[in-house]
């Protein structure tokens, strides 16, 4: 009776069963493959649209007309992407929506990138969405991304991740002489114009290393210092993901949030069953900068293609976009914080998420005042609870951390502005925004059946 009346929690993995146990363990091997596949938006976009495409599903631009349980999905800019399967009722009635983000804090390289100091070869940087500066620093690195030329021709660049490639790095100041930087406050040790990658060391016949370097990447890559202008290199660190712990119970990665989060609702959209409401997947850019821009989840993209999906189903009519939204249930799929041990008292215990206890809800964000929280109603919670409860998902609800701390947000609140009902739900993180941050193989599993059952609910 006292189990019953009392919440009582307790680790994922107690009294787990070898089945079940495997099941996961399998799943996080392609989510680890998944990681190591694509390290940023465009890479991560690629790899999505592979799979959306070995699973039956069709760009909606080649489609006329849809009917029930087609797959369609429209790619914005190689760098988002929303995917549908549609159902058997009428889409103004609601669909069932799982949204997560691609894009990940890094250093990307500055217009002009490439200078010499020191006698020394360097990037400049210019940090994307919120990072700890001194964690980028004595890392291996690599560089990925686009540059594209004036007549359209793009060229990929990858290097730092095979073994064969060279890697990059940011340098430190050695502790013997540190006793300026160790003055400072740690958040302005290291500042953003510190944040230069070295790229190398040797002199042209005119004693110029820039030059130097810049034959040979002219050299690989056919392109000339002007074309870094209209470039996208993202520098990411040169870390594989990996199994963590004695007893690989965890992820060790880059990247994870949200790709954590993204795979699992990618796995869940392909492998939920034909029901009666339209599914649709979210995977945008630009969540870790304000979800800005003609990518991020704020754009008109999303509304275009939900009007797609209306027009080809011979829905759409005046107001046919907004009854959709309102009538449309949302699970805004970004990761949280996992208590840290090493740094407990930023989390407030009895409403903190810990790694392994199952996929976390948010009931809402924001900070201070529950500034800028999307704010999920009672109501809401309790249908997204008896979805996970009849499913057998392991979830805990929780806050990002202490009141007073700091905060955060996610697309839900974009989404809830629309009108659809929007909760927070996603797999909690330790050392988050982190070159390597760390998840629970428990969680990401319970993120996908949770992820998979609210799909299907009709
Ligand atoms: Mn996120
Ligand atoms: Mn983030």
């Amino acid at each position: 009776m006292k189990d019953k009346i009392l919440n009582k929690k307790v680790s994922g993995w107690l009294n787990i069963n070898t089945v079940d146990k495997d099941k996961i363990y399998d799943f996080c091997g392609g989510y680890i493959d998944f990681l190591n596949n694509g390290k940023t938006e465009r890479e991560v976009s690629d790899v999505i649209v592979k799979l959306l495409d070995s699973n039956g599903f069709k760009r909606i631009n080649d489609i006329d007309n849809l009917k029930p349980n087609d797959k369609v999905y429209m790619v914005n800019r190689n760098k988002s992407i929303y995917a549908a399967v549609i159902g058997s009722d009428n889409i103004t009635s609601g669909i069932n929506i799982v949204g997560a983000h691609i894009d990940s804090p890094r250093l990307d390289l500055k217009p002009n990138p490439l200078y010499e100091d020191a006698k020394l070869a360097l990037f400049k940087t210019h940090y994307y969405g919120g990072i700890k500066k001194y964690q980028w620093t004595t890392i291996p690195l690599a560089i990925h991304g686009v540059v594209v030329k004036p007549n359209g021709e793009k060229i990929n660049i990858v290097i730092g991740e095979d073994d064969n490639d060279p890697v990059f790095t940011i340098t430190d100041i050695l502790p013997h002489l540190a006793e300026e930087q160790y003055q400072k406050k740690i958040g302005q040790a290291i500042g953003g114009e510190d944040l230069n990658v070295l790229v190398g060391s040797i002199p042209s016949k005119d004693d110029s290393i820039k030059e130097n370097i810049m034959t040979l990447i002219n050299e690989k890559y056919k392109i000339d210092e002007i074309d870094f202008y209209s470039s996208e290199l993202e520098v990411v660190p040169a870390f594989k993901a990996r199994n963590l712990g004695f007893d690989k119970s965890m992820v060790a990665a880059y990247g994870q949030d949200d790709r954590v989060c993204a795979y699992a609702t990618l796995m869940a959209l392909l492998d939920a069953k034909e029901s009666s409401k339209t599914k649709v997947a979210i995977f945008a850019d630009k969540e870790e900068i304000g979800s800005v821009g003609n990518t991020g989840m704020c754009s008109q993209m999303f509304d275009l293609f939900v009007n797609e999906l209306l027009n080809k189903t011979k829905e759409n009519n005046a107001g046919a976009l907004n009854k959709t939204y309102c009538n449309s249930i949302m699970l805004s799929a970004d990761v949280g914080a996992g208590v840290d041990p090493n740094y407990q008292s930023a989390s407030e215990k009895n409403n903190a998420s810990y790694i392994g206890y199952g996929v976390e809800l948010n009931k809402y964000t924001g900070s201070r005042g529950k500034s800028g929280a999307s704010d999920a109603n009672a109501e809401f919670v309790a249908k997204v609870r008896n979805i996970f409860e009849k499913n057998d998902v392991k979830y805990q609800v929780s806050e990002l951390g202490k009141v007073d701390l700091g905060g955060g947000g996610t697309i839900a609140y974009i989404l809830a502005n629309k009108g659809m009902d929007v909760i927070d739900c996603g797999v909690p993180v330790i050392s988050m925004h982190s070159p390597y941050e760390v998840t629970s193989k428990f969680d990401i599993y319970a993120a996908y059946k949770g992820y998979k059952a609210f799909f299907e609910e009709e």
